[in-house]
């Protein structure tokens, strides 16, 4: 590879993307879009996590290059806190829903009769970073590459871990129409708060359907909530604070999400991890598609201009440092979460909160949504962790 990044013999230059969940789709779809120089992409995915049976929800403001997957959009947004039961006016922002199947019908059409992308299925064992590129170890055998963007195997040193997400959502069916179409519920914390902060979301899709999910802060040793306590969890609310007699679940998703404050280091070699092992995913809100797709973006971009995928932003410190301050007073006052949520959307700058959640505010803008947080709290979980 010469130093302008095309390749020394003249041919394409060879990325591997490791893993085509929502990591690997929108690095994709941003290198259809953009790169004009000859690439030639292998996309390798297992199929451990099937795309199809994922879904995101995200908020965004004015057009977004994930739209044309989007299939529900809303304008408000409900955050019970504190004692008190409020709609959000989402301000110019708009909270998405896109489903898995129609990121990869997206992904399709990005890609139709484009032959410089070809897909496998396959395992990826290693990634092996040689001084004349990369070899990717996939089912046994080596794929030669000048790139990879891995969102499968990560660095073999991830910052520590500041707490864990754990989800329990059910899919559910209800006699009663007890969900507003209009209005998913953000945040709720109507709900047992036994392992750690935990609050009910709700994402509904019509009167008497929805996602609702229990989710909890976990300290990071912590042993993830019982199932059947979380799906107890689910009931109790359908029931005590819904109002709804009788529900059917038809389907089940659990996982856990680590969140790590500190920054990732991304870059080995030749490899660039992107997506959650990239570090991607914001530590105070477990939310990361905006994030996944502004780095593709960025990735296609210098693909574009360089012929490598490096010249992507660093990590924004400032508001990792206020993440990590945020989960590590959670282990002694898991209660901080709900008081600081009722102090930032209690709606009189849900913009600002949203644009902060985003990291996507000025200091200037934080000083003045700082002022209603439990501030002392929070500057000495900072104080601790800048004495560490
Ligand atoms: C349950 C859950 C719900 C979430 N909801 C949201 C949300 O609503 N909004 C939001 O912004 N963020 C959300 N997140 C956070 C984040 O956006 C997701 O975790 C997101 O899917 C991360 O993208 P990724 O590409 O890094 O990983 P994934 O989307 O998980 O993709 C990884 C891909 O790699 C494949 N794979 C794994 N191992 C191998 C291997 N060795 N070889 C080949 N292929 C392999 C898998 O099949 C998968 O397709 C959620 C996270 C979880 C766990």
């Amino acid at each position: 590879m010469s130093r302008s990044g095309t390749t020394d013999r003249g041919r394409p230059v060879r990325i591997v993307v490791a893993g085509s969940g929502l990591a690997g789709s929108c690095v994709v779809v941003q290198l259809a879009a953009r790169v004009r120089r000859p690439i030639s992409v292998l996309v390798v995915d297992d199929g451990s996590r099937p795309v199809d049976d994922a879904a995101w929800a995200f908020w965004a403001r004015g057009p977004h290059t994930l739209d044309p997957a989007v299939s529900a959009r809303f304008d408000r947004l409900r955050v019970c806190a504190g004692g008190r039961d409020r709609v959000l006016d989402l301000d110019g922002y708009r909270y998405r829903r896109m489903r898995g199947a129609d990121l990869r019908g997206l992904v399709e059409s990005a890609t139709a009769g484009d032959d410089r992308f070809a897909f496998r299925t396959g395992h990826v064992e290693r990634i092996e970073d040689r001084p004349d590129g990369v070899a990717v170890h996939v089912d046994g055998e080596a794929v030669p590459a000048d790139w990879v963007l891995d969102s499968v195997l990560g660095p073999p040193d991830p910052p520590p871990l500041d707490a864990r997400l754990a989800f329990h959502g059910l899919y559910v069916r209800t006699a009663d129409p007890v969900f507003d179409p209009s209005t998913p519920t953000l945040l709720d914390f109507r709900t047992p708060q036994v392992d750690g902060a935990s609050f009910v979301y709700v994402l509904p899709d019509g009167p008497r359907r929805a996602l609702v999910e229990h989710t909890t802060f976990l300290a990071p040793e912590a042993t993830a909530p019982d199932p059947d306590r979380s799906a107890a969890a689910v009931a109790a609310y359908l029931h005590d604070v819904l109002g709804c007699r009788e529900h059917v679940v038809e389907r089940v998703e659990r996982a856990t999400l680590p969140l790590r404050s500190r920054p990732t280091r991304r870059r080995r070699g030749r490899v660039l991890t992107v997506g959650e092992r990239g570090g991607l995913v914001k530590a105070a809100t477990g939310y990361a598609c905006d994030r996944i797709q502004r780095d593709a973006a960025a990735i296609a971009a210098s693909v574009a201009r360089h012929g490598h995928p490096l010249d992507v932003p660093g990590p924004d410190r400032r508001h990792r440092l206020l993440d990590g301050a945020l989960l590590g007073s959670l282990r002694d006052d898991p209660g901080l979460w709900e008081r600081t949520v009722d102090a930032l959307l209690d709606g009189t700058r849900t913009a600002t909160a949203l644009a902060f959640l985003d990291e996507d505010t000025t200091p200037i803008e934080e000083v003045s949504l700082f002022a209603g947080l439990p501030a002392g709290r929070l500057v000495r979980a900072l104080a601790r962790r800048q004495g560490r």
